[in-house]
């Protein structure tokens, strides 16, 4: 009876828990599962194939993340050669189809000279930079095109799709206003973002800042003594007021060039969108306007 009774009300949760969600979508990145979570509200269920707090530059989904998935309306990806595994996970995931953001939004190549002191080994020129999501335009591009895929999933929640769109494109609009009125502090010449790795190339087009990646210092242990050399110098040079360490890598090589050049170590930005404390956009933006201002404001 008291089994009966048990299994009766766990039936009656499950029911409840999935009334809402109409579609499920699967997702590798956690800026898109909060954009579809804003679009699609509780029509959706999001699986993230990638959670918050890994490498999105190295990962690949397990068998486990796809039986997960099962049934996903589709798996919406950042795209841009990002994955590196799209390919084989379209093979693997058993007709889902895969929806890639990045193809909806202008690609901005790394070039040669946009890098000041750059490891001479790495030729990252010509390259297609996959940081797309520090843009605010692209973010809405991708919130438009999660709306007309679950729009095609579930034609029913056409209108709460809609006004999902639209409720999320505005606040969008509305963190660009506010970053912009507090990144006008900070004047003209020293609109230098000089990170780790090359991650920032939208961030500063949208935002008049030049960007300065150091490319890969900060994710090794020991750096030569003549890139560090290089680096101090290019520092002096172009007047650096401030270097910024990225979440999830490790300052060390910074803080040595930090302690020779007297240069300020600004606090570490969010590169990825991928860091436990800030996987939204808003969250994201929010965190590194702050930071670039507490650095580089008179
Ligand atoms: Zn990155």
């Amino acid at each position: 009876m008291r089994g009966r009774a048990l299994r009766l009300m766990a039936a009656v949760l499950l029911w409840t828990g999935a009334a809402g969600a109409q579609i499920t979508v699967a997702t590798l990145h956690p800026l898109l599962a909060d954009l579809v979570r804003q679009v699609g509200g509780d029509r959706v269920r999001v699986v993230e194939l990638f959670k918050p707090g890994g490498d999105v530059h190295h990962f690949e989904p397990s068998p486990q993340d796809l039986v997960q998935m099962k049934g996903a309306a589709f798996i919406f990806a950042s795209g841009k050669h990002l994955e590196n595994y799209l390919d084989n996970l379209r093979d693997a995931a058993g007709g889902v189809p895969v929806v890639e953001a990045g193809a909806v939004v202008p690609s901005m190549k790394i070039l040669r000279g946009q890098e000041i002191f750059f490891d001479e080994d790495v030729d990252v020129s010509s390259g297609i930079d996959p940081h797309w999501w520090h843009s605010p335009e692209n973010m809405q591009r991708a919130a438009r095109l999660a709306g007309d895929e679950m729009t095609r999933a579930d034609p029913a929640g056409a209108a709460a799709y809609a006004a999902g769109v639209a409720a999320t494109c505005k606040s969008i609009a509305l963190l660009k206003a506010w970053a912009h009125v507090q990144l006008a502090v900070i004047p003209k010449q020293d609109r230098k973002l000089v990170t780790s790795h090359a991650a920032f190339g939208y961030f500063c087009r949208e935002f008049g800042f030049q960007a300065m990646p150091l490319l890969g210092l900060s994710r090794e242990d020991e750096a030569t003594a003549r890139h560090v050399a290089t680096t101090v110098k290019a520092i002096r040079d172009n007047h650096i007021r401030a270097v910024f360490p990225e979440d999830q890598a490790n300052p060390k090589i910074l803080q040595e060039i930090v302690r020779e050049t007297g240069v300020r170590l600004g606090e570490p930005l969010v590169a990825d969108g991928t860091s436990p404390g800030a996987h939204t956009f808003e969250t994201m933006l929010r965190h590194n306007v702050e930071a670039i201002v507490k650095a580089l404001k008179p």
